[in-house]
């Protein structure tokens, strides 16, 4: 038994998904810039990454970065969100590329870049309808002129960030807008740019059609190489691995109980509480796990399991059949809000497969798996 509860992260299948949209989109022209954010820049995950024939990783979080230049010393690391003020001198040390979109945080990237003697590369993220961060198109050209003008700065080239904060499509349109304003700021700084990042996950449906895809020869990945699924729609993308990291939770109670609460309702521990509908007695039993630890509206049960509710530290499901045993197990799929909370939270064990040893000491303790018993039968 090696604790529960645990998310098993088995890496040859996240390897193998990064190498086939590796491969895939290569064969279209672009490359894969590797997200390690839900995964706390782990350099495990990132080992697997490379391994597969990806070149080049990103993170929205400095200390990720950090910890993954700890481990590899000429890897390009991107800094995907804009870095804060206060944080300047750290990206440009650790990082050699960061995406951005205002002048002050750049003009402080070229301080510290002057004070370290370093080059820092840099990447104009362009708002094209999803409303999150980016420059508006019509502001580009005035961007440009400005951050080519600082010193150690490099302009490496533009991108762009859609269906996060919308939903918004990446699509023919946006696509060729973003390759037009390619080549319109080719022009203005009379040379090619190195990179042009189209976007994330969202990107695949677009990105592995028939469509042309223009000047985009970046994407930043991480959803679908952990989770194996383009996340416009979540369809399974052909040939990965949808399984590849799994969450366990041990039942602490199982009881038969009536199905409706009794008494006066008025708020739960989270908000308001569900309207509940007389279903007669049911089977129900907690899980030691709870919204401090994972999302319960993200978490693929296995059949025969209902998830009802979650409050802090309990997660409520019913089952068909009979009572689970006390100490038993049930193993979900965590799509990706709930990874993101289980990976961060303190109380889920992490199991890497292979076992990988760190490098620093920071991490949790190896748990090879050839020491670990047989576990209880899932359900
Ligand atoms: C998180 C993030 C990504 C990766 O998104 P996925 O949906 O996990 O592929 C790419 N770009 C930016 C700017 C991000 O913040």
């Amino acid at each position: 038994m090696s604790g529960a509860p645990r998310l098993t992260i088995d890496l040859d299948k996240i390897g193998h998904n990064a190498q086939q949209l590796a491969q895939r989109l290569g064969a279209r022209g672009i490359a894969v810039t590797g997200v390690t954010k839900a995964c706390l820049g782990s350099p495990a995950l990132a080992a697997t990454y490379l391994a597969a024939g990806i070149a080049s990783l990103g993170d929205s979080r400095i200390d990720n970065i950090a910890r993954l230049r700890a481990t590899l010393p000429s890897v390009q690391l991107t800094v995907i969100r804009s870095p804060m003020l206060s944080e300047v001198q750290e990206v440009v040390s650790q990082a050699d590329v960061s995406c951005n979109s205002e002048v002050d945080i750049i003009r402080a990237l070229s301080h510290a870049a002057q004070t370290q003697g370093r080059q820092h590369q840099v990447i104009l993220m362009l708002e094209l309808g999803d409303r999150r961060e980016g420059i508006m198109p019509d502001d580009l050209a005035s961007y440009v002129r400005v951050t080519i003008a600082m010193p150690n700065i490099v302009l490496m080239g533009i991108g762009t960030n859609l269906a996060c904060r919308s939903g918004v499509v990446p699509d023919a349109n946006n696509m060729a807008t973003l390759s037009s304003l390619a080549g319109a700021v080719e022009t203005q700084v009379e040379r090619q740019l190195t990179t042009v990042s189209g976007g994330n996950s969202a990107n695949l449906e677009w990105a592995l059609s028939e469509a042309d895809t223009g000047r985009v020869n970046d994407l930043r990945l991480g959803e679908a190489l952990l989770l194996g699924r383009e996340t416009l729609h979540r369809h399974a993308l052909k040939g990965l691995h949808i399984d590849a990291i799994t969450l366990h939770a041990e039942v602490i109670e199982s009881k038969r109980k009536p199905s409706q609460p009794c008494g006066q309702i008025a708020q739960s521990a989270f908000a308001s509480a569900p309207v509940a509908t007389d279903r007669g007695i049911v089977t129900q039993s907690i899980l030691a796990i709870g919204q401090q630890d994972i999302d319960p509206a993200d978490l693929l049960a296995p059949s025969g399991i209902h998830i009802k509710g979650a409050s802090s530290d309990h997660l409520i499901i019913e089952s068909d059949g009979a009572l689970l045993p006390i100490g038993s197990e049930v193993a979900f799929l965590p799509g990706y809000s709930a990874l993101l909370r289980a990976m961060t939270s303190p109380f889920v064990k992490k199991i890497w497969k292979p076992s990988y040893q760190w490098s620093d000491d920071s991490q949790q303790s190896v748990i090879n798996p050839a020491t670990v018993p047989p576990q209880k039968p899932s359900l």
